[in-house]
Parts: structure tokens; sequence; C-alpha cells
């Protein structure tokens, strides 16, 4: 079976600095993969490559065997959630998650109506007509997640997205995107440095160092691995 989607040979330099390598990477449909790294191993920048902010220097990437190369950002069908949610401060949680909706040209009714539902989703029923500044940290989040979902994303790439949040409201939000992200089936990729965070949410786990892939394998076996001095350093980090 082919990989859903897949990052061959991608290369990203900016200047004379190389910030990816030479990244091959394959993730299946519905897969839950984290990007786990320290602070400049090019974790966003591959993100950001997928997503098309940035353009690979080299290489391919495919979505379900179709290129995303010549495909601007917001032709890519491509739910992303920020650390600091992006959300628009003069708009409703709802007008916000209709907002995607509105520029692939769906009517208010009908898109205002989808929003609604997918802010139910995302724990949020009641809360549509609020501003982002009449909600906590934990709902502007969960209103940028259902924000990244209302358009139906082939993929869901989330960037750092809890790391603004305190420790109980960090671990109610792994919980409720793995719930979310389980229900809808949507292959993600969440880009972390916590060590305990990829551990609990991730089907698979892709240890980023100096712009290169240094392991892709299931948490347990990464875990389980004893030569990896990479993981046990962050085990201190971690704490
Ligand atoms: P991570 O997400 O793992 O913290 P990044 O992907 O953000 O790492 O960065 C990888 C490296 O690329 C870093 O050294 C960073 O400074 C560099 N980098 C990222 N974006 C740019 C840019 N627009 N211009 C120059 N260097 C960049």
């Amino acid at each position: 079976m082919s990989a859903y989607l897949r990052l061959a040979g991608v290369n990203k330099t900016f200047g004379s600095f190389t910030a990816l390598g030479h990244i091959d990477l394959e993730v299946e449909k519905g897969e839950f993969v984290t990007f786990l790294g320290p602070s400049g191993s090019g974790k966003t920048t591959t993100l950001m490559v997928i997503a098309g902010f940035e353009q690979a220097t080299k290489g391919e990437i495919t979505v379900a065997d179709q290129s995303l190369a010549h495909l601007a950002p917001q032709e890519r069908n491509i739910g992303i959630v920020f650390q600091n949610y992006a959300l628009f401060p003069h708009k409703t949680a709802a007008e916000n998650v209709y907002f995607p909706l509105q520029m692939r040209k769906v009517g208010k009714k009908e898109g205002m109506k989808k929003a609604e539902e997918m802010l139910e989703l995302v724990g949020l029923a009641g809360f549509a007509h609020r501003l982002p500044k009449e909600l906590s940290g934990g709902q502007q989040q969960r209103v940028a997640l259902a924000r990244a979902l209302v358009f139906e994303p082939d993929l869901l790439l989330l960037d750092e997205p809890l790391g603004a949040l305190d420790k109980n409201l960090r671990e109610q939000m792994q919980i409720e995107i793995k719930r979310i992200q389980k229900r809808l089936g949507v292959t993600t990729i969440f880009v972390t440095h916590d060590q305990t965070e990829a551990m609990s949410m991730s089907d698979r786990i892709v240890v980023f160092s100096n712009g290169a892939i240094e392991q892709a394998a299931a948490p347990l076996d990464i875990y389980h691995r004893p030569a990896t001095r990479f993981v046990a350093d962050f085990i201190g980090e971690s704490n």
C-alpha cells in the first residue's frame, strides 16, 4: 500500500544555511505522527514546506500520489493550528470557524451551521457568539482546532499547539485532540519538544535532529531502544 503523505528527498536552505538536509518520510492515512526534537532541529520548517508557506529547495511532497508543488497554501486542503492560535480578534468563534469555508465559497447559512457543529465537536457548544477575548486560552485553542478541521482537510498540522497552556489544560487538550482526531480519522502531524506528550499521543514518533530525521518508530519502540541518547536527554527536559 502506498503512503498517503510522502516526502521524498526534501531539502530546504535559507541562503547558505541548510535547515533540512534530505527528509524522507511516509505517513499513512489516518495516522497520528509526532515530530519530536529540540528547538532549531527542523520540525516547523518541515511543516511549513508541507503546508506551502515555504517552498522546498529540492525534493517532492505528495498527498495521495498528487504532487503539492505549484499549489498555493490555500489550495492544499491542509488544516493548521499554530501555538498562538491566530484567531481573528473581531470575529466571533463561529465566524472564525466559518472563515475557511467562506474562502471556499460556502454560503453563510450553510457555513455557519457547519461551524457551529464543529464547535460542538470540540466542546464549545454555546460559545459560538463569543469573541476570542471572551474565551480562555484553552477555549481559543479549541476554536483554532475547529477552524482547521471544518473544511475536512486531507491533513491536520499542529505546530506546538499546547505550548501556551498550563499543565492541566495541556493534559486535557492532549486527550481532546486525540478524541477528535480518532473520531474524524484525519491524518495528523503534531509538533512538540515534549517527549511525554509525544509518547502519550502518537501512533509514531519522528525524531528530528539538526535538520534530519534521526529515527521514526512507534512510541514504545523508541522508548525501549537503550542507545537512544537523544530521547534520554528529553526525559530531563520535559520535567
Ligand atoms: P524547530 O521547529 O525544530 O524548532 P525550525 O524548523 O523552526 O526548527 O528551524 C530549523 C532551522 O532553520 C533553525 O536553525 C532556524 O533558525 C532556521 N530557519 C527557520 N526558518 C528560517 C528562515 N525563514 N530564515 C532563516 N533561517 C530559518
